[in-house]
Protein backbone atom coordinates (compact mmCIF):
# COMPACT_ATOMS: atom_id res chain seq x y z
CA UNK A 1 0.00 0.00 0.00
CA UNK A 2 1.83 3.31 -1.19
CA UNK A 3 1.38 5.96 1.65
CA UNK A 4 2.31 8.68 -0.04
CA UNK A 5 0.17 11.52 -1.59
CA UNK A 6 1.29 13.84 -4.11
CA UNK A 7 -1.55 16.11 -3.94
CA UNK A 8 -0.64 19.86 -2.67
CA UNK A 9 -3.63 20.34 0.07
CA UNK A 10 -4.76 24.43 0.65
CA UNK A 11 -4.07 25.37 4.21
CA UNK A 12 -7.34 25.01 5.34
CA UNK A 13 -7.63 21.70 4.07
CA UNK A 14 -4.85 20.56 5.39
CA UNK A 15 -5.50 21.39 8.51
CA UNK A 16 -9.40 19.62 8.64
CA UNK A 17 -8.00 16.50 6.81
CA UNK A 18 -4.66 16.01 7.76
CA UNK A 19 -1.59 15.56 5.38
CA UNK A 20 -3.12 11.90 3.79
CA UNK A 21 -6.35 11.98 4.03
CA UNK A 22 -6.64 8.89 1.26
CA UNK A 23 -5.10 6.88 3.69
CA UNK A 24 -7.37 8.05 6.52
CA UNK A 25 -10.37 7.87 4.49
CA UNK A 26 -9.31 4.04 3.34
CA UNK A 27 -8.55 3.22 7.18
CA UNK A 28 -11.96 4.78 8.19
CA UNK A 29 -14.07 3.09 5.72
CA UNK A 30 -12.48 0.00 6.40
CA UNK A 31 -13.73 0.28 9.86
CA UNK A 32 -17.24 1.84 9.37
CA UNK A 33 -17.63 -1.80 7.35
CA UNK A 34 -16.56 -3.63 10.35
CA UNK A 35 -18.54 -2.30 12.61
CA UNK A 36 -21.44 -2.83 10.01
CA UNK A 37 -20.31 -6.56 9.68
CA UNK A 38 -20.33 -6.92 13.53
CA UNK A 39 -23.80 -5.04 14.21
CA UNK A 40 -25.23 -7.54 11.31
CA UNK A 41 -23.90 -10.56 13.16
CA UNK A 42 -25.08 -9.49 16.00
CA UNK A 43 -28.48 -9.91 14.95
CA UNK A 44 -27.98 -12.70 12.48
CA UNK A 45 -28.18 -10.65 9.40
CA UNK A 46 -26.20 -11.30 6.17
CA UNK A 47 -23.59 -8.60 6.15
CA UNK A 48 -24.81 -7.64 2.22
CA UNK A 49 -28.22 -6.83 3.35
CA UNK A 50 -26.83 -3.36 4.43
CA UNK A 51 -24.87 -0.53 1.69
CA UNK A 52 -22.78 2.08 3.26
CA UNK A 53 -24.17 5.55 1.56
CA UNK A 54 -20.64 7.78 2.25
CA UNK A 55 -22.28 11.63 2.96
CA UNK A 56 -19.67 13.97 1.68
CA UNK A 57 -21.38 17.78 2.72
CA UNK A 58 -18.79 20.25 3.61
CA UNK A 59 -16.35 17.87 1.69
CA UNK A 60 -14.38 20.02 -0.95
CA UNK A 61 -14.28 18.75 -4.11
CA UNK A 62 -10.65 19.11 -3.79
CA UNK A 63 -10.83 15.98 -0.92
CA UNK A 64 -13.29 13.98 -2.92
CA UNK A 65 -10.98 13.05 -5.29
CA UNK A 66 -9.09 12.04 -2.36
CA UNK A 67 -12.03 9.61 -1.26
CA UNK A 68 -12.55 8.75 -4.93
CA UNK A 69 -8.86 7.17 -4.44
CA UNK A 70 -9.61 5.50 -1.33
CA UNK A 71 -12.39 3.42 -2.59
CA UNK A 72 -15.53 5.94 -2.60
CA UNK A 73 -17.92 5.73 -5.46
CA UNK A 74 -21.08 7.23 -4.04
CA UNK A 75 -22.12 10.61 -2.57
CA UNK A 76 -24.34 11.50 -0.63
CA UNK A 77 -24.94 15.33 -0.20
CA UNK A 78 -27.80 17.18 1.97
CA UNK A 79 -27.70 20.31 -0.20
CA UNK A 80 -28.28 19.97 -3.95
CA UNK A 81 -26.24 23.21 -4.73
CA UNK A 82 -23.37 21.87 -2.92
CA UNK A 83 -23.70 18.82 -4.86
CA UNK A 84 -24.03 20.56 -8.23
CA UNK A 85 -21.00 22.44 -7.50
CA UNK A 86 -18.97 19.58 -6.62
CA UNK A 87 -20.32 17.01 -9.74
CA UNK A 88 -19.48 19.49 -11.65
CA UNK A 89 -15.84 20.18 -10.42
CA UNK A 90 -15.20 16.35 -10.82
CA UNK A 91 -17.35 16.04 -13.79
CA UNK A 92 -14.24 13.75 -15.16
CA UNK A 93 -14.64 10.97 -12.77
CA UNK A 94 -18.05 9.03 -13.03
CA UNK A 95 -18.87 9.43 -9.35
CA UNK A 96 -22.42 8.38 -8.50
CA UNK A 97 -24.70 11.41 -6.11
CA UNK A 98 -27.65 10.38 -4.05
CA UNK A 99 -29.55 13.48 -2.40
CA UNK A 100 -30.40 13.32 0.74
CA UNK A 101 -32.07 16.33 2.22
CA UNK A 102 -34.74 18.17 1.84
CA UNK A 103 -35.76 19.91 -1.47
CA UNK A 104 -38.05 22.27 -2.85
CA UNK A 105 -39.95 21.50 -5.92
CA UNK A 106 -38.42 24.53 -7.88
CA UNK A 107 -35.22 22.97 -7.98
CA UNK A 108 -36.19 19.40 -9.56
CA UNK A 109 -34.45 19.94 -12.82
CA UNK A 110 -31.20 20.02 -11.00
CA UNK A 111 -32.04 16.70 -8.91
CA UNK A 112 -32.78 14.77 -12.22
CA UNK A 113 -29.86 15.90 -13.81
CA UNK A 114 -27.36 14.94 -11.19
CA UNK A 115 -29.03 12.46 -8.67
CA UNK A 116 -29.27 8.39 -8.91
CA UNK A 117 -31.47 8.37 -5.69
CA UNK A 118 -33.33 10.90 -3.70
CA UNK A 119 -33.90 10.25 -0.07
CA UNK A 120 -36.25 12.89 1.10
CA UNK A 121 -39.52 12.88 -0.66
CA UNK A 122 -41.64 14.04 1.87
CA UNK A 123 -44.74 15.95 -0.07
CA UNK A 124 -47.04 14.96 -2.99
CA UNK A 125 -46.10 18.58 -4.15
CA UNK A 126 -42.98 17.48 -4.76
CA UNK A 127 -43.72 13.67 -5.97
CA UNK A 128 -45.74 15.52 -8.96
CA UNK A 129 -43.28 17.86 -9.84
CA UNK A 130 -40.36 15.64 -10.13
CA UNK A 131 -42.18 12.70 -11.82
CA UNK A 132 -43.19 15.43 -14.23
CA UNK A 133 -39.55 16.13 -14.82
CA UNK A 134 -38.39 12.89 -15.11
CA UNK A 135 -40.98 12.41 -17.81
CA UNK A 136 -39.34 15.17 -19.59
CA UNK A 137 -35.74 13.73 -19.14
CA UNK A 138 -37.25 10.59 -20.44
CA UNK A 139 -36.05 8.62 -16.63
CA UNK A 140 -36.87 7.74 -13.58
CA UNK A 141 -35.48 7.87 -9.90
CA UNK A 142 -35.31 5.49 -7.49
CA UNK A 143 -36.90 7.43 -4.17
CA UNK A 144 -36.62 6.79 -0.45
CA UNK A 145 -40.27 8.22 1.48
CA UNK A 146 -38.97 10.37 4.27
CA UNK A 147 -40.82 10.19 7.67
CA UNK A 148 -40.44 12.11 10.80
CA UNK A 149 -39.70 10.03 13.57
CA UNK A 150 -38.84 11.72 16.01
CA UNK A 151 -41.69 14.49 16.39
CA UNK A 152 -39.08 17.02 16.63
CA UNK A 153 -39.86 20.44 14.71
CA UNK A 154 -36.51 20.84 13.04
CA UNK A 155 -36.85 17.89 11.32
CA UNK A 156 -38.13 17.28 7.95
CA UNK A 157 -40.68 14.57 6.76
CA UNK A 158 -43.90 13.31 6.58
CA UNK A 159 -45.78 12.55 9.86
CA UNK A 160 -46.17 8.83 10.97
CA UNK A 161 -49.64 8.73 10.70
CA UNK A 162 -49.32 10.13 6.93
CA UNK A 163 -46.85 7.76 5.84
CA UNK A 164 -48.89 4.23 4.52
CA UNK A 165 -51.54 7.50 2.71
CA UNK A 166 -48.63 8.83 1.30
CA UNK A 167 -47.55 5.53 -0.03
CA UNK A 168 -50.16 4.72 -1.81
CA UNK A 169 -51.23 7.72 -3.43
CA UNK A 170 -47.25 7.22 -5.07
CA UNK A 171 -48.46 5.14 -7.94
CA UNK A 172 -50.19 7.68 -9.54
CA UNK A 173 -45.86 8.70 -10.39
CA UNK A 174 -44.85 5.70 -12.42
CA UNK A 175 -41.16 7.59 -13.30
CA UNK A 176 -40.70 7.55 -9.19
CA UNK A 177 -39.16 4.13 -8.25
CA UNK A 178 -40.03 4.10 -4.29
CA UNK A 179 -37.01 1.79 -2.48
CA UNK A 180 -38.13 2.71 1.07
CA UNK A 181 -38.65 4.66 3.87
CA UNK A 182 -36.14 7.20 5.12
CA UNK A 183 -35.10 8.71 8.60
CA UNK A 184 -33.38 10.85 11.04
CA UNK A 185 -33.70 9.49 14.50
CA UNK A 186 -33.40 12.08 17.73
CA UNK A 187 -29.76 13.57 18.14
CA UNK A 188 -28.99 12.04 21.48
CA UNK A 189 -26.24 9.48 22.96
CA UNK A 190 -29.06 7.69 24.99
CA UNK A 191 -29.94 4.30 23.04
CA UNK A 192 -33.49 3.96 24.18
CA UNK A 193 -34.59 7.32 22.65
CA UNK A 194 -32.90 6.64 19.53
CA UNK A 195 -34.10 3.09 18.68
CA UNK A 196 -38.37 4.02 18.79
CA UNK A 197 -37.47 6.31 16.17
CA UNK A 198 -35.73 3.07 14.24
CA UNK A 199 -38.17 0.83 15.46
CA UNK A 200 -41.31 2.78 14.25
CA UNK A 201 -39.62 3.48 10.27
CA UNK A 202 -39.44 -0.30 10.04
CA UNK A 203 -43.30 -1.12 11.47
CA UNK A 204 -44.29 1.53 8.94
CA UNK A 205 -41.90 0.35 6.48
CA UNK A 206 -43.86 -3.40 7.03
CA UNK A 207 -47.04 -1.69 6.53
CA UNK A 208 -45.83 -0.04 3.39
CA UNK A 209 -44.62 -3.20 1.76
CA UNK A 210 -47.95 -4.61 1.89
CA UNK A 211 -49.34 -1.30 -0.32
CA UNK A 212 -46.16 -1.44 -2.96
CA UNK A 213 -43.75 -4.41 -2.94
CA UNK A 214 -40.75 -2.38 -4.35
CA UNK A 215 -40.66 -0.82 -0.64
CA UNK A 216 -38.38 -2.61 1.67
CA UNK A 217 -35.58 -0.66 2.47
CA UNK A 218 -34.57 1.85 4.88
CA UNK A 219 -32.53 4.49 4.84
CA UNK A 220 -31.45 5.09 8.66
CA UNK A 221 -28.17 5.36 10.88
CA UNK A 222 -25.68 7.99 11.00
CA UNK A 223 -22.21 8.57 12.39
CA UNK A 224 -23.36 8.46 16.00
CA UNK A 225 -26.34 5.57 15.55
CA UNK A 226 -25.35 3.80 12.75
CA UNK A 227 -24.68 0.60 14.55
CA UNK A 228 -28.15 0.82 16.25
CA UNK A 229 -29.64 1.11 13.20
CA UNK A 230 -28.07 -2.15 11.06
CA UNK A 231 -29.45 -3.82 14.31
CA UNK A 232 -32.94 -2.05 14.18
CA UNK A 233 -32.69 -3.39 10.18
CA UNK A 234 -31.68 -0.71 8.29
CA UNK A 235 -30.70 -1.19 4.53
CA UNK A 236 -28.49 1.93 3.89
CA UNK A 237 -27.02 3.94 6.32
CA UNK A 238 -25.61 7.24 5.73
CA UNK A 239 -22.41 7.91 7.43
CA UNK A 240 -20.56 11.43 7.38
CA UNK A 241 -18.15 12.12 9.91
CA UNK A 242 -17.24 9.07 11.08
CA UNK A 243 -15.70 8.47 7.29
CA UNK A 244 -14.36 12.17 6.66
CA UNK A 245 -13.79 13.56 10.32
CA UNK A 246 -16.01 16.10 11.95
CA UNK A 247 -17.58 18.55 10.37
CA UNK A 248 -17.02 22.76 10.94
CA UNK A 249 -20.76 23.74 10.32
CA UNK A 250 -23.06 23.24 13.11
CA UNK A 251 -25.81 20.36 12.32
CA UNK A 252 -28.29 23.55 12.54
CA UNK A 253 -27.19 24.48 8.96
CA UNK A 254 -28.72 21.14 8.02
CA UNK A 255 -31.73 20.84 10.07
CA UNK A 256 -32.83 24.38 11.29
CA UNK A 257 -33.30 24.35 14.89
CA UNK A 258 -30.42 22.65 16.12
CA UNK A 259 -27.55 23.54 17.86
C1 LIG B 1 -25.18 14.83 7.19
C2 LIG B 1 -26.22 13.80 7.01
C3 LIG B 1 -25.97 12.47 7.37
C4 LIG B 1 -24.64 12.00 7.94
O1 LIG B 1 -24.34 12.59 9.16
P1 LIG B 1 -22.95 12.24 9.88
O2 LIG B 1 -23.10 12.74 11.24
O3 LIG B 1 -21.91 12.99 9.10
O4 LIG B 1 -22.75 10.80 9.76
C5 LIG B 1 -26.98 11.54 7.17
N1 LIG B 1 -28.16 11.90 6.66
C6 LIG B 1 -28.44 13.17 6.29
C7 LIG B 1 -29.77 13.49 5.73
C8 LIG B 1 -27.48 14.15 6.45
O5 LIG B 1 -27.75 15.41 6.08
Amino acid sequence: MSGVCFVTLSPENLERFGADPRERFAANLALVHRRIAAACEQVGRPIDSVRLLPITKTVPAEILRLAWAAGVTDFGENKLQEARDKAEAMADLSMRWHVVGHLQSNKVKYLTRLADEFHALDSLKLAEVLNKRLETDGRDMKVYVQVNTSGEESKFGLHPDDALDFIERLEAFPRLKPQGLMTLAVFSEDPDRVRPCFTLLRSLRDMAERIDARITGLSMGMTGDYELAVREGATVVRVGQAIFGPRPTPNGHYWPGLA
